[in-house]
C-alpha cells in the first residue's frame, strides 16, 4: 500500500533514477555492460578476433537480446589495440543493409579500455558455413552476389576500402539477405588518393588479393572488386572444400614453397591464369568474375556496373 508521503516520493524519484530504463536517466543504448553480457556459444574466429553469441539482459528477466560480441584473440597493446579501435569507429560509422550493425561497445571497468564489440547477431553465420553442402541455386547466389555489390559501393561511397572480402567475411541474415562484416583490415582512403599501401604482415589472405597488391601493396576501390571476383566464385562453388581457392590455385603453381609463393601467384596472374569456371556457374557470370581479375586496375568493373550486370543475368 503506498503512502503519499514526501519521503515515499522520494524515493520512488531515486528508484526511477537508478532503474536500468527509468525516465530520468539518459540511456547511451551503445553501453554494454560486462555484467549483464552472459556467453551462450562461440561463432566464430579469423586471425585477429574472435566472436561469442551472448545474451544482453539488463533486466535479468529473459527478455533480453541475442549480440554478437567480438574481441581480439590476444591483445597484444599498442598497435593492435589502436587498429581494433579503429575497426570498432570504422563500423559505427556505417549504416546500410547488407553491412552488419554496429550496436555498441563493453568497456573494461577498470582502465576504460574498450575490449569488446557489439553487433547485431546474424542467425545464420558466415555465408561460407551456410554455403558448404547446401544446395542453393544460381538464382539465390546471385542475389546475394548482388547485395554483397550494393554493401561494397556503400562502403566506397565512404571512401574505404574493405582489404578482406571473402566468403568467410559475409555473414547470412536468412535465406535472401546478406550482409558484410569484418572490417578489421579496412582503410580509409583520403579524397585526393586513389590507393593505399600496406605492408605485409605475413597474414595476408593472399589467394583473395589482386595482382598489384601482391607486387606493389598497393590497396584500392579496385583491388576490393577483384576479391569481390573471388568471393563471386566461392559462392558459385558454395565453398566446396576442394575448389577453394588456396587449394586451386596452390595446385596452379606447382611446387612453389613459402616466399615463393607469392613471387609465383603474381606470375600466374599475371600470365592471366585464373581460377576455374565452378560447375554449373553459367558463362556470363564466370565472364564477370574474368572481368574483376583484370590484371590492369582500371580495366575492371566497378561496383555500380556489377550491380547492373548481376542484375541484368538474374532476370
Ligand atoms: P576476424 O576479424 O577474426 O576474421 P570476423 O569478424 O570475421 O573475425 O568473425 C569471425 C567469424 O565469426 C565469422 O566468420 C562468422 O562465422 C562469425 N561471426 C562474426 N560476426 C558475426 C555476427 N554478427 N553474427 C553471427 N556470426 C558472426
Ligand atoms: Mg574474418
Amino acid at each position: 500500500e503506498l503512502s503519499n508521503s514526501p519521503s515515499t516520493m522520494l524515493w520512488v524519484i531515486i528508484a526511477l533514477n537508478f532503474a536500468p530504463s527509468g525516465p530520468f536517466t539518459i540511456l547511451d543504448q551503445s553501453v554494454f555492460h560486462k555484467r549483464y553480457l552472459r556467453k551462450m556459444r562461440d561463432l566464430g574466429e579469423g586471425h585477429f578476433g574472435k566472436v561469442t553469441l551472448c545474451m544482453y539482459d539488463p533486466n535479468n528477466d529473459g527478455t533480453g537480446e541475442h549480440v554478437a560480441v567480438k574481441a581480439l584473440k590476444h591483445d597484444g597493446g599498442g598497435n593492435q589495440h589502436e587498429c581494433w579501435l579503429k575497426e570498432i569507429d570504422i563500423l559505427k560509422s556505417l549504416y546500410h543493409a547488407n553491412i552488419v550493425k554496429y550496436k555498441g561497445c563493453c568497456t573494461e571497468l577498470a582502465g576504460g579500455k574498450v575490449v569488446q564489440l557489439i553487433m547485431e547477431f546474424l542467425p545464420l553465420g558466415s555465408l561460407k558455413e551456410y554455403i558448404i553442402g547446401c544446395k542453393i541455386g544460381v538464382p539465390q547466389c546471385l542475389l546475394f552476389a548482388g547485395q554483397i555489390c550494393q554493401g561494397m559501393e556503400y562502403l566506397q561511397s565512404k571512401r574505404y576500402i574493405h582489404r578482406d572480402l571473402a566468403a568467410r567475411n559475409v555473414l547470412v541474415e536468412n535465406d535472401n539477405l546478406v550482409k558484410i562484416g569484418d572490417f578489421g583490415l579496412t582503410k580509409h582512403i583520403p579524397e585526393e588518393k586513389e590507393y593505399y599501401r600496406v605492408r605485409d604482415d605475413g597474414e595476408s589472405p593472399v589467394f583473395w588479393y589482386a595482382v598489384e597488391c601482391l607486387r606493389e601493396s598497393k590497396f584500392s576501390f579496385s583491388s576490393d572488386v577483384w576479391s569481390f571476383g573471388v568471393t563471386l566464385y566461392e559462392i558459385l562453388t558454395r565453398c566446396d572444400p576442394a575448389m577453394n581457392p588456396p587449394k586451386k590455385l596452390t595446385e596452379m603453381l606447382g611446387n612453389a614453397h613459402g616466399q615463393m609463393v607469392v613471387t609465383a601467384l603474381i606470375s600466374l596472374l599475371e600470365r592471366r591464369k585464373t581460377l576455374p569456371c565452378p560447375k554449373d556457374c553459367p558463362h556470363e557470370v564466370y565472364m564477370l568474375m574474368k572481368q574483376c581479375w583484370n590484371v590492369e586496375p582500371g580495366q575492371r568493373p566497378s561496383f555500380k556496373s556489377l550491380i547492373e550486370s548481376i542484375a541484368t543475368i538474374r532476370q
